[in-house]
């Protein structure tokens, strides 16, 4: 093995809900040239980029090889005056924002915690609390290049090889290694946000206040307490933001408005109890979190990190679900029949106590990536722990989903079958064309490609 290459023996690797755990090879390459040549000397077994592990389920395992690409983690260039940064994709979102933002930039779309790597924000093709607005990832990257299962390294935009660059972003690692990126970050005048919270009573009035609202601003996302019943079915704090203008801070705040203070944050120290989270505790915790904001309205300027990512502050979260581990089922439904399907998703969360701690609404706007989640409509995302009776539960969900012609997001899935998956990703075909010409013999490959059989049908190679 090359020096600047390690690899350990097999070992249980799981994403961030913990399950499924699946034996596998890791490797972790530092150089460009280590990795070329674990692709070319894997003897033809299958591999697969990981980034941080912060997809939920099977998506970033391969038993045979995974390579982790912390190490792959250089800054190349960064051009002040367009915001264009060049990087390798182990770079993480936290990398990201925490050298740029003190200089006046930030990303133009981030996802729920900055524990992920530009790899793997193309990968999944992620969206943030503005895609209504911005669109996802892949709309801000000018460029990537991507090794192909033959070694070959080839570059790709939306212009160039544009085939290959909408079967890459959200194409989950199997169209190859994504090596470099260049991103264009957004300006920003301080490290804060102007925000406004608004607590809605029911469902109907979640959707009218982001109706109202969004075109003010430009972040949004609602929580809403999916164990709430009858006349206050799916009464949520909502939660809006700007990127906040020097004139918006306080006198301390304006004297380093680029500048965070550093805060603690703190950790889960063991695996809790699986019985923990039941519908008793989800039940008290999301009544509490409602009613804790006592007006309706509470205006504030709050830095990026509690606005963007509130549950970094508490490391290994995932540990609250106990050592079985937990599902996020996060689903987007067409806007037209958004209110409808809403109501029996959350009809059946309450009827059948499958409650969440707090479950998330966000709108999205159009798709980019042929295998990318969004869709114009509202997503809900729903953690649930895993015990007996859940996977019931989750099919009944998919039914409702394929009903209403809405789809489920693979970056959070662990379980989906191949039937439901093609028919929620009517692009599905158009990705397998590139795939087939460019990896014929599904040299990358994960754990969920071959439970969802995303793969090319020529020949496929046994793990
Ligand atoms: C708390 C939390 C909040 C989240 N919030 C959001 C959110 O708001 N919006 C959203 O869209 N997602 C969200 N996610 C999901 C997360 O952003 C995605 O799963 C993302 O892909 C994780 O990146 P990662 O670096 O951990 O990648 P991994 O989980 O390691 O890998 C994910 C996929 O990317 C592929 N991949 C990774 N690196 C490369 C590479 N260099 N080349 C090719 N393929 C690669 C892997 O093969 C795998 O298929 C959240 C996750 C968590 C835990």
């Amino acid at each position: 093995m090359s020096s600047s290459s390690s690899s350990v023996p097999k070992q249980p690797l799981s994403g961030w809900g913990r399950y499924p755990l699946v034996d596998s090879y890791l490797q972790r390459p530092e150089k460009v040239s280590s990795l070329t040549k674990i692709i070319q000397t894997a003897e033809n077994k299958p591999v697969l980029a990981r980034g941080a592990g912060r997809s939920y389920g099977d998506a970033a395992i391969c038993p045979s090889c995974t390579i982790i690409t912390e190490r792959l983690n250089r800054m190349l260039a960064f051009d002040e005056e367009s915001g264009i940064l060049a990087c390798e994709t182990g770079v993480t979102i936290k990398e990201i924002v925490e050298i740029f933002s003190p200089r006046g930039w930030f990303l133009a779309v981030t996802p729920g915690t900055k524990f992920v790597t530009v790899g793997g924000a193309i990968a999944f093709d992620v969206h943030g609390k503005n895609h209504y607005r911005d669109g996802s990832f892949s709309r801000h990257v000018c460029n990537l290049k991507l090794m192909l299962a033959s070694g070959e390294v080839v570059q790709c935009s939306s212009q160039e090889n544009s085939d290959l660059f909408w079967a890459t972003v959200g194409g989950m690692g199997l169209t190859g290694i994504i090596m470099e990126v260049e991103i264009a970050l957004r300006p920003i005048q301080t490290a804060y946000i102007k925000a406004k919270s608004i607590k809605a009573k029911n469902l109907d009035e979640t959707l009218a206040l982001f109706e109202e609202y969004e075109p003010q601003y430009q972040y949004s996302v609602a929580w809403i307490d999916c164990l709430a019943s009858g006349q206050s079915l799916g009464r949520s704090r909502l939660s809006f933001g700007s990127h906040a203008a020097i004139a918006d801070l306080n006198q301390e705040q304006q004297a380093a408005p680029l500048k965070l203070k550093p805060k603690p944050s703190c950790k889960v120290p063991f695996d809790f109890p699986a019985g923990l989270l039941n519908r008793y505790t989800m039940s008290c915790f999301n009544a509490f979190y409602y009613h804790r904001q006592r007006s309706w309205q509470v205006q504030s300027v709050v830095d990026y990190d509690s606005f963007f990512y509130p549950l970094d502050f508490l490391r290994d979260w995932n540990r609250l679900y106990g050592k079985r581990g937990f599902i996020q089922y996060q689903c987007v439904f067409p806007t037209e029949v958004s209110r409808e399907a809403l109501v029996r998703v959350l009809q059946l969360c309450a009827q059948k106590g499958w409650g969440t701690f707090l479950a998330v609404l966000k709108r999205l706007g159009s798709q980019e990536g042929w295998l990318s989640f969004p869709t114009p409509g509202f997503t809900l995302a729903l953690d649930m722990p895993i015990k007996p009776g859940l996977e019931r539960f989750l099919v009944q969900l998919d039914r409702l989903v394929i009903e209403y012609g809405g789809r489920v997001y693979l970056a959070k899935d662990a379980r989906l079958s191949p039937e439901a998956f093609r028919s929620m990703y009517p692009h599905f075909l158009r990705w397998l064309e590139v795939k087939s010409q460019i990896d014929p013999y599904n040299r990358f490959s994960s754990a969920m490609s071959k439970r969802l059989q995303i793969e090319s049908a020529k020949e496929r190679i046994k793990v």
